[in-house]
């Protein structure tokens, strides 16, 4: 039945290509329609799913998709124009220019995360750019996928875009499909099964991967803030978001202060005892019992190996808890330090000297955000210069996400890639480069064979 759908796309895709941009934006507007009218439905599916607070569903899923189309709306007869490069001289006569094309049938495949942004948010640029697509959302996250699947059937014809749901025996079919592009977001793990996948079709990708994000507070930071920013940042969604601060760098001179400033902003947001943050309507739950038992095996090991929880530490996998947790002197070579830790655990480390940090960042592999809380100018200078992650932000955490004018993606381990808003539409694009040759063309074939000597001398 997938191939079928498959194979239709590919028919219906040939047939997009004719048409104009007045599609692309119907789509979109049925889009927004269909999720505006299935806002509660959304939430309720998210509060199943994980118990994701209502604040968080409209904040971090349903409002940013809404804002991706509208962006794409306003900006797609301009995005989708065709833009004139000049010709040099030995082409005189001729006219050049780069044509976005749709690149043909997609392959979404969404994390459980953020289960909704995650699947529309690269289907409106999917769109945008003229192509059809399939989504295969997260088996993690049931409710949410079936609300997923629902808005999808309303909006779109499947031979448009159509919602495969399924786990990992899913996707593995869908991948034996000749794609013309596969859109991924999740694990490293995956995403190099998914690269080696796409190779047997010589397939494009985009692979939105994960990673240990560092965080840093120099001396110079104002600490309040940095604590407050920094504390949301890590445990919005539970600590489950993929440009989470992963780790701190904290500057040995303020870090008594900092920890107090962090401790007060967890015990602002979630309450003062361990039993208030457990009942807090703000906390979500982790997504699975396996996924908190892994955080617990992970705060367990790095204290057998002689770091500290000082703050929280709470864990109760069966009900799939895990609460805010700060812990300290952890060693480098524990668990974790070496996973990317998808959780609301955060460990704090101090340096000395900018260079040590900078030293430790570029031994492991490329992050997918690098924070740094600073107003020293050298400090930003060398961390931007001396430091490679797919995306750097000074002085807050997370919100690069939300800035439709920077691409977002990883580099290498992180990812490959980019998208949201223009980025988007050139990422589900193909550049095509087009030149239109005049009569004074007819110049170019004196130097056509045979070249005689006359021809040799002139070259
Ligand atoms: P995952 O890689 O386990 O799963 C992602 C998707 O791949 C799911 O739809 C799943 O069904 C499918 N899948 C799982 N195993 C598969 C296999 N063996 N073969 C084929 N398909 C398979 O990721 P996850 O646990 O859902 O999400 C968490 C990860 O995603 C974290 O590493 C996080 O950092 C990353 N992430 C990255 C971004 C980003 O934008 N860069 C955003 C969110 C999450």
């Amino acid at each position: 039945m997938l191939e079928r759908i498959f194979l239709h796309q590919k028919q219906f895709a040939l047939k997009l290509r004719g048409e104009s941009l007045d599609v692309r934006i119907e789509a979109l507007e049925a889009l927004e329609k269909s999720i505006e009218l299935h806002k509660q439905d959304i939430i309720d599916a998210l509060k199943k799913d994980f118990q994701k607070p209502e604040a968080e569903t409209l904040l971090s899923e349903i409002y940013p998709v809404l804002k991706e189309i509208t962006y794409a709306k306003k900006n797609l007869s301009r995005w989708a124009k065709g833009r004139r490069v000049p010709t040099p001289l030995t082409l005189f006569g001729s006219k050049s220019y780069i044509v976005p094309e749709a690149r043909g049938v997609c392959l979404l495949i969404a994390p459980w995360n953020y289960p909704f942004q995650l699947a529309f948010s690269p289907l409106v640029s999917a769109i945008a750019s003229g192509n059809c697509a399939i989504m295969k959302p997260s088996e993690q996250t049931r409710h949410t996928s079936s609300i997923i699947k629902k808005i999808t059937t309303e909006a779109f014809h499947p031979d448009h875009v159509f919602v495969a749901e399924g786990g990992p025996e899913t996707t593995q079919e869908l991948l034996s499909f000749a794609f013309d592009h596969i859109f991924f977001t999740g694990s490293t793990r995956v995403g190099k099964i998914v690269m080696t996948a796409a190779a047997k079709n010589l397939a494009s990708v985009t692979l939105e991967l994960g990673g240990k994000s560092p965080t840093i507070v120099d001396a110079t930071a104002n600490l309040a803030e940095a604590a407050e920013k920094i504390a949301w940042a890590k445990f919005i969604n539970a600590g489950q978001t993929c440009v989470a601060p992963d780790y701190l760098f904290v500057h040995e001179s303020v870090q008594h202060n900092f920890k107090k400033h962090l401790i007060a902003a967890l015990e602002k947001f979630y309450g003062k005892s361990a039993e208030q943050r457990k009942q807090s309507p703000d906390f979500a739950r982790m997504i699975s019992f396996n996924h908190s038992q892994r955080l617990k095996d992970l705060i367990d090991e790095a204290v057998s190996k002689n770091a500290k929880v000082f703050f929280g530490g709470e864990s109760q996998p069966e009900e799939h808890y895990c609460g805010p947790t700060l812990i300290e002197g952890v060693d480098p070579h524990s668990l974790i330090m070496q996973e990317e830790i998808f959780g609301p655990i955060l460990p704090v480390m101090t340096f000395k000297e900018i260079s040590e940090v900078i030293h430790f960042i570029n031994e492991r592999p490329k992050p997918l955000a690098l924070y740094c809380y600073t107003h020293s100018q050298m400090n930003m200078e060398k961390i931007e210069k001396e430091t490679s992650s797919g995306g750097l932000v000074y002085n807050d955490s997370v919100i690069h996400f939300a800035n439709p004018h920077l691409p977002f993606g990883g580099v290498n381990h992180s990812g490959m890639g980019s998208y949201h808003g223009k980025h988007g539409f050139l990422e589900f694009s193909h550049q095509k480069a087009v030149l239109k040759q005049s009569f004074l063309g007819k110049l170019l074939r004196v130097m056509y064979p045979p070249y005689t000597e006359f021809k040799m001398t002139a070259l």
